[in-house]
This record gives C-alpha cells, sequence and structure tokens, in this order.
C-alpha cells in the first residue's frame, strides 16, 4: 500500500510563489497526472516530493509518514527526468545494476532483476548495449526501468517523453500506463501535454500560477471544467462573451438562463456539443466561414450574426459549404463570470426560431 499526502504546499523563490496552498491525495496504485501550462509549478511540486526542492511551508506524507526532514536518497520515491541522464561509460545493464549494487544485492539477485526489468520495459537482450547505441526512445526505457527496478514506493515523472517525438510518445506513454498498473505502482506524471494526461491518468490535476484548479477524472475534468482557465486549457471550448442581467443573457439574439449575478459573462460549449443544421429552426443563425478537414472529423468555423466564431464539430460526410446560412444548438454548456467561476446555463425558449 503505498499512498500520498501532500498539504498545503507552498514554495517561494525571492519573495514569488511558484507553488501556493497545493493539496493532494494519491491512492494506491493511482496514476496522477499534474498538468498545467509552463511555468505553473509542476515540477517544483515533483521536486519538493522527491526532496530536489525544500518546501517553503506544508507537509509530504507517504503512507502514514512526514518525509519532510529526509534527503532524496532516502526518500521512497523514484524519479524519472526528461532527459533520461543514463552513465554513458556504463552499459545498460551496469546503468540498471547500479542502485541495486548500493543496496548490497548479491551478484545472482541483482543479474535477475536485471534481466526482469528489461523484459519488462522490452528491452530484453540489450543489456550489453552503450547508451550512445539505443534511440531515444530506447533511452528513456532503460531510465525506467533503472527506476522501477529499485521499487518505489512512488514514481515521480517529469516530462518524461517530452524530448521524443509524437509517435514514440504516444507508444511509450501507452507502455508506461501498462508497467505502470502491472506493478501497482503510485505515480505522478508531470505534463503539459493535455492530450497525454487525459489518455494517462486515472485523475489529472489542473495547475495554474502555482495553484491547483481542479482535480478529477479525465472525463470529469473534459466535461465539467471548474473554472475557466480549466474551460480554455482542456480541449477546444468556445468562448462567447455575453452581458447577464437578472439572470437572463443573450447572444445573437438568442436568451439564454444564467444562473449568476448582473455583469460580463462567458458561455462556453464545446465544438462537439454543438448541432449544426441546414434548416431554419431554433438555434443560433450562423454562416459557414471556414471548413477544416481533420481526417475523421470536421471542424466548422461559423460566425454568428454577432460577429463571433464558433467552431462546430461534424462528421466528415457533413455537406456544408463556405457562405452557408445554418443553425446552432447546443445541447450541454456552462457559463463562467468574471472571476472564472463556473455557473449553470441553458438556452431559453429553445423553440425560438430566430433569423438574425
Ligand atoms: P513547470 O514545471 O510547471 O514548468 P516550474 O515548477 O519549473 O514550472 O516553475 C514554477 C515557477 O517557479 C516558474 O515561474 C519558475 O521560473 C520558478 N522557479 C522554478 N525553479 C526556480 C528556482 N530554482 N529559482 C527561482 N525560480 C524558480
Amino acid at each position: 500500500m503505498s499512498k500520498l499526502l501532500v498539504e498545503n504546499l507552498t514554495k517561494t523563490y525571492a519573495g514569488t510563489k511558484a507553488v501556493c496552498d497545493v493539496s493532494i491525495s494519491i491512492g494506491d496504485g493511482e496514476l496522477l497526472c499534474l498538468l498545467g501550462p509552463s511555468g505553473c509549478g509542476k515540477s517544483t511540486v515533483l521536486r519538493m516530493i522527491a526532496g530536489f526542492e525544500t518546501p517553503s511551508s506544508g507537509r509530504i506524507v507517504i503512507d502514514g509518514e512526514d518525509v519532510a526532514h529526509l534527503p532524496p536518497d532516502k526518500r521512497p520515491t523514484g524519479m524519472v527526468f526528461q532527459s533520461h541522464a543514463l552513465w554513458s561509460h556504463m552499459t545498460v545493464a551496469q546503468n540498471i545494476a547500479f542502485g541495486l549494487k548500493l543496496r548490497g544485492l548479491t551478484r545472482e539477485a541483482v543479474r535477475a532483476k536485471v534481466a526482469q526489468v528489461l523484459e519488462l520495459v522490452g528491452l530484453a537482450g540489450f543489456d550489453k548495449r552503450y547508451p550512445g547505441q539505443l534511440s531515444g526512445g530506447q533511452q528513456q526505457r532503460v531510465a525506467i526501468a533503472r527506476c522501477v527496478v529499485l521499487a518505489p514506493k512512488i514514481l515521480l515523472m517529469d516530462e518524461p517523453f517530452s524530448a521524443l517525438d509524437a509517435h514514440l510518445r504516444v507508444r511509450l506513454r501507452e507502455e508506461v500506463r501498462g508497467i505502470q498498473q502491472r506493478l501497482g505502482l503510485t505515480t505522478i506524471f508531470v505534463t503539459h501535454d493535455q492530450e497525454e494526461a487525459l489518455t494517462l491518468a486515472d485523475r489529472i490535476v489542473v495547475m495554474n500560477s502555482g495553484r491547483v484548479e481542479q482535480i478529477g477524472s479525465p472525463s470529469a475534468v473534459y466535461a465539467g471544467p471548474a473554472t475557466r482557465f480549466v474551460a480554455e486549457f482542456i480541449g477546444t471550448m468556445n468562448m462567447i462573451e455575453t452581458m447577464v442581467a437578472a439572470e437572463v443573457a443573450s447572444i445573437a439574439g438568442m436568451p439564454f438562463s444564467v444562473e449568476s449575478s448582473d455583469g460580463p459573462h462567458r458561455i462556453a460549449m464545446r465544438p462537439e456539443d454543438i448541432a449544426l443544421s441546414h434548416l431554419p429552426g431554433p438555434g443560433l443563425p450562423a454562416t459557414v466561414e471556414r471548413i477544416l478537414d481533420l481526417g475523421a472529423i470536421r471542424m466548422v468555423d461559423a460566425r454568428l450574426g454577432s460577429g463571433e466564431i464558433v467552431k462546430v464539430q461534424t462528421g466528415k460526410t457533413e455537406a456544408c459549404r463556405p457562405g452557408e446560412r445554418v443553425w446552432l444548438t447546443a445541447g450541454a454548456m456552462v457559463a463562467f463570470d468574471a472571476d472564472g467561476t463556473v455557473r449553470r446555463a441553458r438556452p431559453l425558449r429553445p423553440e425560438a426560431r430566430l433569423h438574425g
């Protein structure tokens, strides 16, 4: 059983808060992704858990033990970095065996564990090669093997694949997920790539400016962003500016109910939640401006009478022409107030026929 509790973690550098009051709890065998733009504090959180940075305040508890006073090598954590940092003068087997030898294992035990872990990362037979004789992806597999062979309670991965090309990145993250699940390793994975987080994580922690914006499963964070930042950072989201008065807002003449106080708001709708009709009917009238063929789907840019562009996802077979008049209806939407806090929203009089 390996559980990690991070409580009110804060890190200040020369008066600037890099991490501010972050609290996260990670269950046994869970893979948690820290997701956010560059500079939002993800690596600093990870480095504090590993012991490479000292928190300004807060607690880090692993399986009930506060590890704050322990140096990195005494913590039950293992870290894989973006650059694999293998020892170039050592063979693959020697790189992996190094930590095991420090622990005083017998030669036979070391040999058996190295063979086992090389099999696990798909590098059986590569033991006598030097890092310079391996591809970038293979080197990163060795770095993972070197880490997991020491059976850490918590595996920490800091953008481990961001230096690799897109195809390899996808393959390696699937492999890492497989290894993590097979070993039941409690893991924190740092990435700025939302697709990586959405496909890998049991839960995602979305960070912005040193703070946690939202914690939830990939589907919960995607479908129910808690803040405007999350809505705009994850996936594609249409954000249409509007004013709310007496809980009613209007977009291109179409009224919406918004459960919020008076003032400027944004109504948020995902492209795949909007239906496009070629016949006049309920919904927002718009003009097709551009059609982007994305292979499996199409993305249609439709301009509202108010001048704003709404992105609508359609199927491959959708017959649409630039300049065509269409009517848009949203199946799901939310609103965000001026502070970026989420509010409930829905169209009023969906049966209304508007010809803006
Ligand atoms: P991320 O991993 O999300 O890209 P980091 O955790 O690396 O972000 O950095 C968070 C913030 O802390 C950034 O503004 C960065 O410039 C700052 N920072 C990180 N390390 C140091 C340091 N050693 N000294 C001063 N500022 C730092």
